[in-house]
């Protein structure tokens, strides 16, 4: 039986009531399999001995033998006091719970594992845990894991001398699973299977399942511990890695429709097996007569990343598989310009395409240069905006379903149920990371419910985060990447600067200047409105709306300023957003809105203020936003030193307050100094992935990316290499998984797959 097959509930673990199943219920634990994968968050190496007199220096862990019992009074209520010497000297034991003193007798020996401090000349402790080393007299019945037996109050043999020690959850304690895990283990390890390969068990000296899970929760020693960590996390890797790649050469070996090829446009591309003669020669000139039209037309020259990129998707918009790439580029890379090149490619082969943005305010800009770019060569897009009123949505999506739209551009109601396409043939999500997986495979199925083999359009994902090595090869395993490095020319890069929050009128002043030379400037607060984070006093942390009337009024009421947020109805925002980037706004006071694509060359102050509490990306992305121009751009990071904090009240020294910590933790100061410091989007997000773990970055765990319990991609990313290395020798082998070795691994994925659908 595999692990994650033991479905059975909690309370089939023998002596196991269904109180204590209710209370792991309560828990979030619904399986038994889940109890044993409750990993420990840390351990207790019982194996050093520390005597009572080094009390000091660690947690006591000795053999010592009771000397007498007495009592003390806490209020009217009785507590026990024992005392206990080993060689080194003398302790007492406050049992505040009656059960710990429970053969403690006079005389008998016991292993004594507790933290002690010294009162009144007396080394003392009442967190403690001991095991009778003889049976003693009146020893209470079987271990029942709640009443922690009087024997032992912890350690009792079969635990062992490194304790695992559990994150408390849903009233349970570290002692309670470690007796509830404990038992779980007794009755079903024993007929755990292996999951992984033999051959790879063997190569990289891994442990067999069973052994590994106990050692993972009870070790003998340090070095078995280590053994099981390392196969447990290989584990998942490898099954994180076997599903991708198998994922990916499924995707590569499903044909398109017959319809591929109606409006194949040259040779080349129409050619089955385009080797790799071919391909060299499309990237002489890879364009479509559609696109080298679009690109004789546009002012400047595509830079060669837009170049390499455009021809990558082309070879796989003409390739026998239908495309799943991720197209990176950093902010103003011009990802927009070569996913309208695909869009034309589409067109050609009489399909439509569908780009989603996470933004009205994004797929308002770009339709508007789709408009510009595309309708002269005779696309019809069209714009689906939750604005628009009943009527206009009815014409809409007729025209999408009878195929007079070639291009639709929208946010994720382009993927609602009543929207129908006559042939979509291309997916653009710009700004992936923006949306859910969800949302993602209701768009694919779009594409695919047509036909009797259905098959899923060409899908391109943009990005200006860029993913970093580990989470490409986790969570976007099974999709082609082409990144763009290089930037449009003239971009030089944006002056940053940090100041704290006191220094805020030395930045206005600054921003002046610009704005007096015609400049435009974002301020970018964190909240709307202070009130909308109850937690917080509000009076610490400026928010957009009071400061958009400072900054109107009082600071800068020579320009006009306007205020942006998601509260703001689309047609304002919309309206806001025009005038901004025709200039007749010079101020835009906004929150993290307008962090995503939206495109003013002549804005070139970005202040942000509580830079603090934006994340790493965020703080990239604002930044990006300015420097789109020609000439110098400022970013400024301002950040707070105390939010939270009272005012200093006169009279009182500054230093009673703590100035470090309060308002600017660690992590805070880490991630402004990687603002400073980088100015490259891939390094970025690399540091953000480790401040802040593969959750944020992505939407990764809202959307139920990874699933991973014990394995951190970034941590681990040799075992992942190799994890995903071996998944593809195995699978390029074999790819049935029909040989001996493999055949397990076929089995574990059928009957108990690891992951619900990771990735898509
Ligand atoms: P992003 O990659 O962030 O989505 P955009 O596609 O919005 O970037 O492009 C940013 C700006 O750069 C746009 O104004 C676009 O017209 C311009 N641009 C794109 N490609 C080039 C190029 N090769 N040379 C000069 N400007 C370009
Ligand atoms: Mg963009």
């Amino acid at each position: 039986m595999f692990l994650r097959e033991i479905r059975d509930p909690p309370d089939s673990i023998r002596g196991l009531g269904s109180r204590w199943a209710g209370r792991l219920t309560g828990a979030g634990i619904h399986t038994v399999a889940e109890l044993l994968c409750y990993y420990p968050r840390s351990y207790e190496d019982r194996s050093l001995v520390v005597p009572i007199a080094g009390f000091r220096h660690a947690p006591v862990c000795t053999l010592v033998r009771v000397i007498r019992r007495g009592s003390f009074y806490m209020g009217s209520k009785k507590i026990a006091k024992v005392y206990v010497e080993d060689e080194s000297g003398r302790a007492s034991l406050l049992c505040f719970n009656p059960f710990k003193e429970r053969g403690l007798l006079p005389g008998s020996r016991h292993r004594l594992w507790g933290h002690f401090g010294c009162h009144r000349g007396e080394i003392q402790s009442s967190n403690f845990e001991t095991e009778a080393l003889e049976p003693s007299a009146g020893g209470d019945g079987g271990p029942e894991p709640g009443g922690r037996s009087g024997q032992g109050t912890g350690s009792s043999g079969k635990f062992g001398l490194i304790l695992p020690v559990y994150r408390g959850k849903g009233g349970l304690k570290s002692w309670n699973f470690r007796l509830l895990i404990r038992r779980g283990l007794d009755q079903y390890a024993a007929s755990l299977d292996d999951e992984l390969p033999g051959s790879i068990v063997q190569r990289d000296g891994l442990l067999p399942k069973a052994r590994a899970l106990e050692a993972i929760h009870f070790p003998s020693t340090m070095e078995e511990l280590e053994r099981a960590r390392k196969t447990l996390i290989y584990e998942e890797l490898f099954y994180l890695e076997i599903i991708t790649v198998r994922r990916a050469l499924e995707r590569r070996s499903m044909p398109r429709g017959p319809a591929s090829s109606a409006l194949e446009d040259g040779p080349a591309s129409s050619a089955p097996g385009a080797g790799p003669e071919s391909s060299r020669a499309q990237t002489a000139d890879p364009w479509s007569p559609l696109q080298r039209r679009l690109v004789g037309r546009l002012p400047f020259p595509l830079t060669p990343g837009q170049r390499e990129a455009a021809a990558e998707i082309n070879r796989d918009m003409d390739g026998p598989c239908p495309m799943a790439r991720l197209l990176q580029g950093d902010v103003g890379s011009g990802k927009t310009l070569v996913s309208f090149l695909a869009a034309l490619k589409a067109a050609e082969k009489g399909g439509q395409t569908a780009l989603m943005a996470p933004t009205e305010l994004l797929a308002r800009q770009h339709a508007e240069n789709a408009a510009r770019l595309l309708e002269p060569l005779g696309l019809r897009p069209a714009l689906l905006a939750g604005s628009i009123g009943a009527a206009g949505r009815k014409e809409i999506l007729r025209n999408l379903a009878a195929g007079e739209t070639d291009i639709i551009i929208g946010t994720h109601a382009l993927f609602s149920a009543d929207v129908t396409y006559r042939n979509l043939r291309l997916v653009i999500i710009d700004e992936q990371h923006r949306f859910g997986v969800m949302q993602r495979n209701r768009i694919m199925e779009k594409g695919a419910a047509k036909g009797p083999a259905p098959v899923p359009p060409d899908l391109l994902m943009m990005s200006a985060t860029p993913i970093p090595r580990s989470l490409a090869l986790t969570v976007f395993g099974d999709l082609d990447v082409s990144v763009i490095r290089d930037m449009p020319p003239g971009r030089k890069p944006v002056e940053t600067h940090l100041a704290r929050g006191a220094s805020e009128g030395r930045v206005y002043e600054f921003v002046r200047r610009e704005l007096v030379a015609g400049r435009q400037a974002y301020f970018v607060y964190p909240l709307i409105e202070a009130a909308e984070d109850e937690e917080k006093p509000a009076a610490d942390i400026k928010d957009a709306v009071s400061m958009y009337r400072r900054l109107s009024t009082q600071i800068f009421p020579e320009f006009s300023a306007a205020l942006i947020h998601s509260k703001v109805e689309e047609e304002e925002k919309q309206r806001i957003m025009e005038d901004f980037r025709r200039g007749k706004i010079r101020i835009l006071t906004a929150t993290s809105v307008v962090e995503v694509g939206v495109d003013v060359p002549n804005a070139n102050c970005m202040v942000i203020e509580h830079a603090e509490r934006f994340g790493l990306s965020a703080l990239h992305q604002l930044r990006g936003r300015v420097g789109r121009g020609g000439g110098e751009a400022y970013c400024f990071l301002i950040y707070s030193d105390s939010p939270g904090l009272p005012a200093v009240p006169e009279g009182l020294e500054f230093a009673s307050y703590s100035r470090e910590g309060a308002g600017l933790t660690e992590e805070g100061k880490k991630r402004l100094k990687i603002m400073l410091e980088n100015t490259d989007g891939f390094v970025i997000a690399e540091e953000d992935l480790k401040l802040r773990g593969p959750g944020l970055i992505t939407g990764v765990e809202q959307s139920g990316y990874l699933p991973l319990g014990i394995a951190d991609p970034l941590r681990d990313l040799d075992e992942l290499v190799r994890a995903r290395t071996d998944a593809l020798a195995i699978l390029d082998g074999d790819p049935g998984l029909l040989l001996p070795d493999h055949r397990r691994i076929a089995e574990a994925l059928n009957r108990a797959p690891p992951f619900a659908e990771p990735v898509m």
